[in-house]
């Protein structure tokens, strides 16, 4: 396993290379090679709307740092998903949390600041948190599919993130929901038990709402906001 440290320029040099050898790889040759190529300087993030890339990660590289932000908003299904994921599998769930209680930030802006200012609100219990967790890795993978939304219809499979400086890995770009489907009932993989109960995307819970039919995955997202992604993803 390579564990040493790359230069920024070697970092995006080695996303742009393979970006390109490995678009058409299977999720599980993607991950093996970020595992090869990163070691422990890699690791996997997940909202706990399910866990099918921390199983695949798991299986390439067992122990692996999955990296979940608690933003103090979440519904209970989604910290329970969180709990059990740590309790049964073969991975390092590290809990991130904002510099602010909700209290806290409740004193400072006001009370329901994802009501009045929902990018501030992100960029505080979200993106800020998130940047201080990857501080220490070169590469970082995450669940984002084409098919979620017309805003990640181009994820790339592995790509380069420029805000953040550090190797950006989607193994499951290319999948369908039915494909996440077929790989949770084949390895009974745990999901959040909100999905079974009209959510299709699972957020914070103020800014989450079950989709209606004919809806995209992420339409129940900050819905009536104009807004359709938390910032990490931009
Ligand atoms: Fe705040 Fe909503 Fe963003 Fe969660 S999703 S951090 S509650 S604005």
């Amino acid at each position: 396993m390579t564990t040493a440290p790359y230069t920024t320029q070697e970092l995006e040099r080695l996303a742009g290379q393979a970006g390109r050898d490995l678009e058409d790889a299977p999720a599980l040759d993607v991950l093996r090679w970020a595992a090869e190529t990163f070691g422990p300087r890699f690791c996997v993030t997940s909202s706990m709307e399910d866990a099918v890339v921390a199983h695949l990660a798991s299986r390439a590289m067992p122990g692996v740092d999955v990296v979940f932000l608690d933003t103090g908003y979440h519904f209970p299904e989604t910290i329970g998903t969180r709990d059990a994921v740590a309790a049964v599998m073969d991975v390092n769930v590290l809990t991130v949390t904002p510099r602010q209680t909700v209290a806290e930030q409740d004193a400072q802006y006001g009370p329901r600041l994802h009501d009045r200012d929902p990018d501030l609100c992100c960029a505080l219990r979200k993106v800020a948190p998130l940047e201080q967790a990857l501080a220490g890795y070169d590469a970082w993978a995450t669940g984002l599919r084409r098919d979620e939304s017309p805003t990640r219809a181009n994820t790339p499979v592995v790509g380069w993130d420029p805000k953040r400086r550090k190797v950006k890995v989607a193994p499951i770009a290319r999948w369908t929901l039915a494909d996440v489907q077929s790989y949770v009932t084949e390895h009974g993989v745990l999901t959040n038990p909100l999905l079974m109960d009209g959510y299709a995307s699972v957020g914070c819970a103020p800014c989450t709402r079950r989709v209606l039919e004919g809806e995209d995955a992420r339409a129940g997202r900050w819905a009536g906001l104009g807004k359709t992604e938390c910032g990490i993803h931009l």
